[in-house]
């Protein structure tokens, strides 16, 4: 390393719902001891801690925003904080910060992923984040879309939504630089993508 650079140039943005807790039928994931980690999440964190990777969640809540979901943004924090204690427990990861939409779907806010506000929020609290040394990780069209958006590298997880999002987005100008069976697997495709294009 040659000098002053700060320690943590690389940024994963990781998707919470389907990339690193199970997805749950309607009203999904609202209430902690619904709280389930995906295979190979919380190693894969860890495992982007231990590359240096600042590592934020970026999650579209928009159930915050119905009264059928029954969750509030207190309970979606409990949610995630239940999350935290899993992946620490499980693999001594650590997730450094979370940013939220809490917007109904037709809100049209800035926020919401595909857009790209929840990353502009994180670019504004850590002003040394460059999309073009971040990783935007998910199962979803919208995190591919919103990591594309921002000029960050794409991994799609076939974890949660992630098979049937890798068929649609095969062949499109939107697929994903790669798609990995979870979050373990994105973090090693991370850690290759680092070396080869010397990121750090
Ligand atoms: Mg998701
Ligand atoms: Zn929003």
């Amino acid at each position: 390393m040659s000098g002053g650079v700060h320690t943590k140039t690389l940024t994963v943005f990781l998707d919470r719902d389907g990339t690193i807790i199970e997805n749950l039928p309607f009203p999904n994931v609202n209430e902690p001891a619904k709280v389930r980690l995906l295979p190979g999440a919380a190693e894969g964190v860890r495992q982007l801690n231990d590359m240096g990777c600042r590592v934020i969640v970026v999650t579209n809540q928009a159930g915050i925003s119905n009264p059928e979901n029954d969750l509030t943004y207190e309970r979606y924090q409990a949610v995630s904080e239940r999350m935290r204690a899993l992946i620490e427990e499980r693999a001594g990861g650590r997730i450094d910060d979370e940013f939220c939409c809490p917007h109904a779907r037709d809100a049209n806010c800035p926020c919401r992923k595909p857009r790209t506000g929840l990353f502009l929020q994180s670019m504004q609290r850590y002003p040394d984040i460059r999309p073009d040394r971040s990783f935007v990780v998910g199962d979803r069209a919208d995190d591919i879309l919103a990591g594309k958006a921002l000029g960050a590298r794409t991994v799609l997880v076939r974890t949660g939504h992630g098979p049937a999002t890798a068929e649609e987005l095969a062949g499109t100008p939107n697929a994903p630089d790669w798609v990995v069976e979870d979050l373990l697997q994105g973090a090693r495709v991370i850690g290759d993508a680092r070396d080869t294009h010397k990121l750090l």
